[in-house]
C-alpha cells in the first residue's frame, strides 16, 4: 500500500508547477462520476473508483461538504495557454 502511495506522490507531482484552486460545489457528469467545481471555472474529476482512486468522502453528502474550500491541482490552469 505504501509503495502504491508513494508511486501516486510520484505521478501527482510530475508537473513543476502547480495550480491549486478551491473546489466550490461538485455535480455529476453523464456517467454518474463526480465532478469537481473549482474557483477558476474549470472541472476535475473526484472518481470513487477503488483501489485507483479512493475517495469515499465522494459519495456521502456530508463527506463532500467538508471538501468545499479544499485546493485541487487544477491541471487546466496549469496547461500552458494555446
Ligand atoms: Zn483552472
Amino acid at each position: 500500500m505504501f509503495q502504491r502511495a508513494q508511486l501516486f506522490f510520484l505521478f501527482s507531482n510530475g508537473h513543476k508547477s502547480m495550480v491549486k484552486r478551491k473546489i466550490v460545489g461538485f455535480h455529476l457528469d453523464e456517467k454518474q462520476d463526480w465532478v469537481a467545481d473549482l474557483e477558476c471555472g474549470h472541472t476535475q474529476h473526484v472518481r470513487h473508483n477503488p483501489p485507483w482512486e479512493n475517495r469515499p468522502w465522494v459519495i456521502t453528502k456530508e463527506g463532500r461538504a467538508e471538501q468545499i474550500g479544499r485546493e485541487l491541482n487544477c491541471k487546466n490552469c496549469e496547461a500552458p495557454p494555446r
